[in-house]
């Protein structure tokens, strides 16, 4: 029994789908594809556990090279053929796969095993010598690019291939006769020498070693590390290597190869969907050199070909309960499956292939609540562009991933990732990409290819990023070196904006007005069966009426956090604002403050009323004040002169403000406990809201929040504050709201006396931006620019202020939970920092018993279906297809 190879073929494989970390998943799926009777071409896999061992020391087990030459011979007596020999010769395939799937993103060796001697002896046996030819040219130039390392501008080989068409006058490459084929080898060969004197390996067992070395070195190249840092894949799963025999696509007009998945890919619908290529080898498909056909014209050039396809697709697809991503050959007529995986998709796709396929009785509710990642849904809620608005379309493509993205146009994967990194908005334009543009278009709003097909590279990647993609603008001409592409007769520059349409395939001039998208009925079943599993509820935080509403449309039970400062920015009240901040003097305070209270009752009334029903949680006064001063001479100026002091005395004022450490200095409460007019103020206008829309039959219930608190003793200052600013209004209205007060909790030290703020407090919000801070002595403003540098180097697994630290800060949360729940049995808990909306994060806060999560409007889904997971998981359901996409 071998330890590190395992055989296919023949209806017998040693392994099966289950040993996905030992096979890669393209190995094991072979493997189980073998069992289930499915023809498949003989091969055997080795162990990706061999890989980091590889990569550490350039070496692999001795016993490997003898269970590689069993399993190899093995291969030989299925296809009746030999490796390296002078008649009937195998050749074989040598594939990467690791477990979890990263298209394109590592290496593959086509047709190897070919030297003069096999050509010829192909080129005798099949009676087809162009194609013996071509396979073999294609080999020696994939050797050379991939194994010997020439990929990228020292290759030499298409410029020699170009040089060839063009002298013969043929446009495409399976259009050469085969005596030029045959003479490009010899070029190829030359060429190659010139680069490694050590030429090209003409023994096929040296080129089987050396491709296996190569496909092992992949897993370390630049693009599956960037891949792998994207998807979060862990570096130590390794790759497999499987080596399969061949069959060929492009032995004739008979052949062919193509790419299917089980339903549509990018929207979820049942139909079979897929691309077709008449003569060609899968390489073809997948690089999107030429444009293929849909898979369904299948069905009149190779019908029995396609029945068998049909069958085998159904089957799968039953068999492995989820949408599968097929690639086929055809021989001669004869069909061979390639490859299944579970098929990446859109989050549209996501959701209706989840609800379709547990209403058709595949999978139970709870296991297609699992298989969708909550992130995926953001794509869901993606804008897209505005029916309304009159635009000029460049071109138009495939729609390859949807939602809708403007930007200014660049060509170069680098360029993208540089600008990207200024703050501009890009759109990465190619002829076509190759995965070496994985950052650049990770790093872009939108992409957009020349060529390729709906299963091009462009086109998977983007999809998988949820990156809206546009492939096969045939119109388009990109003229990278002159930093121009041209469609239909107009040009565009690098810098110049377009607008992309991933749901049309549409390219249109200049920067179009978005729109928020609309969601469709497969969306609304999934999120009532999340919501039916799910324990904590789920608020958003929002400042205005608008954002409320919208809130409230994707499920939003509620407001954990309004940030009153925001609404202090606009127009007049700026200024008002400005004026408050800079009087000397309580009356000058109030005075100014009067002005500003008419501006929030309306804004809280507003609220209350598109949250009529819920707990609205408003939050005290919280920025450092002199955010909302100005501080270049000429606004100084300016508003020196609206408010009738000097410059001098205002540039003074706003001086004495200036603090070394703002974030740590006069802000939260610390400002209503120096001006409690300022709370006065604000709790005056929440509780006259509150009884003037009580009076028109609004259910409100206002949670009043003292923010950035330390101790027991700064929350009692402010509640007692706010509680007779409330006993006051209700007597003037003769009318009483239920309310309660609370606090932020997000420093260090509240969640450490958490037991006395909750003899106080009647609730806790956690702001884990702030907490996040605190803790980690991180600057939330700065931390951006070295924060990046840690996680590049696994200092810290992610930022923290994205995804919450459950080691540190989440125990600091625990604690906080615990002591408060120590003294206020039935204390109300919840989070509204950044995290709130985090997929992770909102499971850890189910875990702690939060009540509930809040988060922007937009994330209220995810963390919708984040918690629904979380109860799943707390009750031991699994998607027993293990197939979370
Ligand atoms: C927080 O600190 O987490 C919070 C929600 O408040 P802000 O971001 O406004 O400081
Ligand atoms: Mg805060």
């Amino acid at each position: 029994m071998s330890r590190y190879v395992y055989s296919f073929g023949a209806g017998r494989a040693d392994g099966s789908a289950k040993m996905k970390n030992v096979l890669g998943g393209k190995g094991a799926n072979l493997a189980e594809m073998t069992n289930l009777g499915i023809p498949v071409p003989p091969g055997f896999t080795i162990s990706a556990e061999l890989c980091n061992a590889y990569i550490a020391d350039k070496t692999y087990p001795p016993e490997l090279k003898g269970e590689v030459e069993t399993a190899l011979k093995r291969v030989e007596e299925m296809m009746g053929r030999k490796f390296g020999a002078a008649t009937k010769p195998l050749l074989v395939s040598v594939r990467s796969g690791a477990a979890v799937s990263m298209p394109g993103m590592m290496d593959t060796i086509l047709n190897l095993g070919m030297n003069d001697a096999v050509a010829a002896a192909l080129a005798k046996e099949t009676g087809n010598p162009q194609f013996a030819y071509d396979a073999y040219r294609r080999f020696v130039q994939m050797y050379g690019d991939v194994v010997l390392g020439l990929k990228g501008s020292r290759s030499p080989f298409e410029p020699l291939l170009a040089a060839k068409k063009k002298a013969k006058r043929v446009e495409r490459d399976i259009d050469l006769p085969a005596e030029d084929m045959k003479a490009l080898v010899g070029e190829y060969k030359e060429a190659l020498k010139k680069l490694l004197p050590s030429g090209f390996p003409e023994d096929p067992q040296a080129q089987l070693w050396g491709a296996i070395e190569a496909v092992w070195r992949s897993w370390m190249g630049d693009r599956a590390v960037a891949y792998r840092r994207i998807h979060h894949v862990p570096e130590t799963l390794g790759t497999a290597v499987t080596v399969m025999a061949m069959v060929f696509g492009n032995f004739g007009e008979d052949s062919g190869t193509g790419v299917a998945f089980t339903r549509d890919p990018s929207t979820g619908e049942k139909r079979f969907f897929g691309e077709f290529l008449v003569n060609a080898q899968g390489e073809d498909v997948v690089a999107g050199i030429r444009t293929p056909e849909p898979v369904a014209l299948m069905e009149k050039k190779f019908p029995p070909a396609y029945r068998q396809l049909v069958e085998t697709y159904q089957r799968l697809e039953q068999h492995y309960k989820d949408m599968q991503d097929l690639e086929f050959t055809v021989e001669r007529g004869k069909l061979f499956l390639l490859q299944t995986r579970n098929g990446k998709r859109t989050g549209a796709a996501a959701v209706r292939v989840a609800v379709e396929m547990a209403e058709e009785g595949m999978i139970t509710q709870q296991e297609a609540l699992l298989r969708v990642s909550p992130d995926a849904l953001d794509q869901l809620l993606h804008p897209m562009v505005d029916p309304a608005a009159k635009v000029s379309v460049l071109a138009t493509g495939l729609p390859a991933s949807p939602g809708a993205a403007a930007g200014q146009v660049v060509f170069e994967a680098h360029e993208a990732f540089e600008w990207a990194k200024d703050g501009k908005a890009v759109i990465l334009v190619r002829a076509e990409t190759s995965p070496e543009d994985i950052k650049g278009m990770a790093a872009a709003k939108g992409i957009l290819t020349a060529r390729g097909g709906m299963t091009s590279h462009a086109a998977v990647v983007a999809r998988g990023m949820g990156k809206c993609c546009v492939v096969g603008a045939k119109a388009v001409e990109v003229d990278e070196a002159g930093g121009v592409f041209r469609s239909n007769g107009r040009t565009v520059k690098r810098g110049d904006w377009v607008t992309l349409d991933g749901s049309t395939g549409r390219v249109i001039d200049g920067q179009v007005k978005l729109v928020e998208p609309k969601l469709s009925g497969h969306f609304e079943t999934f999120m009532q069966w999340a919501d039916r599993e799910r324990k904590i509820a789920v608020r958003t935080n929002a400042d205005t009426p608008g954002d409320a509403k919208r809130a409230r449309d994707f499920g939003a039970q509620g407001i954990g956090l309004t940030r009153t400062e925001h609404m202090f920015f606009e127009g007049d009240r700026i200024a008002a604002m400005r004026e408050m901040i800079v009087a000397r003097d309580v009356a000058g305070r109030k005075k100014a403050l009067a002005k500003l209270l008419p501006m929030q009752r309306s804004d809280f009334e507003g609220i209350f009323t598109a949250m009529d029903g819920y707990p609205v949680t408003i939050r005290l006064l919280d920025p450092p004040l002199h955010e909302f001063l100005p501080h270049e001479p000429d606004l100084v100026e300016a508003l020196a002169r609206q408010m009738g002091i000097s410059a001098e005395q205002l540039a003074a004022i706003v001086e004495s403000l200036r603090e070394a450490n703002p974030m740590l200095g006069h802000r939260g409460c610390r400002l209503g406990i120096t001006y409690p007019e300022i709370t006065e103020m604000q709790a005056q206008a929440i509780f006259e809201a509150a009884v003037n829309v009580a009076a028109k039959g609004v259910k409100v219930i206002p949670e009043v929040e003292v923010p950035l608190v330390a101790t027991v003793a700064e929350f009692k200052n402010q509640e007692a504050i706010v509680r007779r600013v409330a006993a006051e209004v209700f007597a003037r209205a003769k009318r009483e709201v239920h309310y309660l007060v609370g606090t932020m909790i997000e420093l260090p030290r509240a969640a450490l006396t958490a037991d006395e703020i909750a003899q106080a407090a009647e609730f806790f919000s956690y702001g884990t931006n702030d907490l996040t801070q605190t803790t980690f002595g991180l600057s939330r403003d700065d931390a951006g620019r070295f924060l990046p540098a840690y996680v590049e180097a696994g200092l810290l697994a992610n930022d923290p202020f994205q995804v919450l630290d459950q080691q540190g800060v989440g125990k600091l949360i625990k604690l906080g939970i615990e002591l408060g729940r120590s003294v206020r049995k039935d204390l109300m808990v919840g989070i509204c920092g950044e995290h709130g909306g985090e997929p992770s994060s909102v499971m850890f806060c189910h875990r702690v018993g939060m009540n509930y999560v809040s988060c922007s409007p937009f994330r209220v889904p995810i963390a919708r279906l984040a918690a629904a997971q979380a109860a799943l998981q707390d009750k031991g359901v699994e998607d027993r297809t293990g197939a979370t996409v």
